[in-house]
């Protein structure tokens, strides 16, 4: 017989260990952490995962808890911060521990691999419902903003992208997919690996940045609108995996251009900043492309090998947008 769990018992059980920078972690009404230090900034995201929309009821749980901290750490690698602690609301159904063991070791793991602490959360009865918020910290003036971009900069993308918008389409029904295609694409999609070593290495390099999370084209639009620029970006550089590559063009774009949940970055950085990019992506062990440039003539135009310009009818994701 499975004795229920009580909430303090599944707080202590699955979400508290001993606080290490923290001065006071899980257990108080608050978490206690030493400010910055003079000359650095604390850098806060939020992201939250619902049932129904972000996943399925059946979702691994052991994903769940990486995808979970993953795309919070994503927000804090598109501004190059170095992670420092978390903390996690979350609603559930009931507790029931199998679920609880594998979410609990999807989200330790990665927080151990970026040695990031779990300082304090809220945890509730309802529709399953996962939030992290992050911190992390940054010295003064050198975070990596959308804002940031400037004429004459080339676009890079780090990794590859439209894996996640793959898996998605087979999951939809839309298409079909090979047992090799399913494994890499749905291993993207389920466990996005966010890009913090490189969002680091490129402090003090890149000019702009953001991570894909909506859609590349979706999330450039971001770095145009807050930078004031417009760009010109090759649809056919983009960097795709061998899943992707053995798909038609139309599909391979749509994934590429439209689809979200990459979890890719996207930066620009001067022309004369080439090397030192390629040096940031090595020290990262992480492949960079660029697949385009920022001008000062506003909008976005796509184009083909040929430089001829398609039509841009690749919008990203947006929850209250009229269907
Ligand atoms: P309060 O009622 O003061 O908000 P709670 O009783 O909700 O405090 O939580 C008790 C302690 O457990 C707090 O330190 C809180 O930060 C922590 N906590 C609650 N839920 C979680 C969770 N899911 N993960 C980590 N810490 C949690
Ligand atoms: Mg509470």
């Amino acid at each position: 017989m499975t004795i229920p769990l009580g909430e303090f018992d599944l707080i202590a059980r699955y979400f508290t260990r001993p606080a290490r920078r923290a001065f006071l972690g899980v257990g108080d009404d608050c978490a206690l952490l030493p400010a910055p230090a003079a000359g650095e900034q604390l850098a806060i995201s939020s992201d939250m995962l619902v049932e129904g929309r972000h996943f399925l009821p059946d979702a691994d749980p052991e994903a769940l808890g990486h995808k979970a901290l993953a795309v919070n750490l994503s927000d804090l690698a598109a501004v190059g911060a170095q992670p420092l602690a978390f903390t996690l609301a979350l609603a559930l159904p009931q507790a029931e521990a199998r679920w609880l063991e594998g979410f609990a070791r999807g989200m330790w793991a990665l927080a151990d691999a970026h040695d990031i602490e779990l300082v304090g959360g809220d945890t509730t009865r309802g529709p399953r419902n996962l939030c992290i918020t992050v911190l992390g910290t940054v010295p003064q003036g050198r975070a990596l903003l959308r804002s940031a971009a400037q004429a004459g900069d080339d676009l890079w993308v780090s990794g590859t992208l439209g894996d996640a918008r793959l898996a998605l389409g087979y999951r939809l029904g839309e298409w079909s997919l090979d047992d090799v295609a399913q494994a890499t694409s749905f291993a993207r999609m389920d466990r996005p690996t966010p890009r913090v070593t490189l969002g680091l290495a490129l402090r003090g390099v890149a000019h702009a940045a953001i991570d894909v999370s909506d859609g590349l084209l979706a999330d450039l639009g971001h770095i145009l609108q807050r930078s004031g620029v417009g760009a010109t970006v090759h649809a056919d550089a983009c960097p795709a995996s061998p899943a992707l590559r053995t798909q038609s063009a139309t599909r391979r774009r749509l994934c590429q251009l439209a689809g979200g949940d990459d979890y890719e970055l996207l930066f620009t950085a001067p022309t004369s900043a080439r090397d030192a990019v390629q040096a940031a992506a090595t020290q990262a062990a992480t492949a960079v492309t660029r697949i385009g440039r920022i001008e000062t003539r506003p909008g976005l135009r796509l184009i083909d090998a040929e430089g001829q310009v398609l039509d841009n009818a690749y919008a990203g994701f947006d929850h209250f947008r009229p269907a």
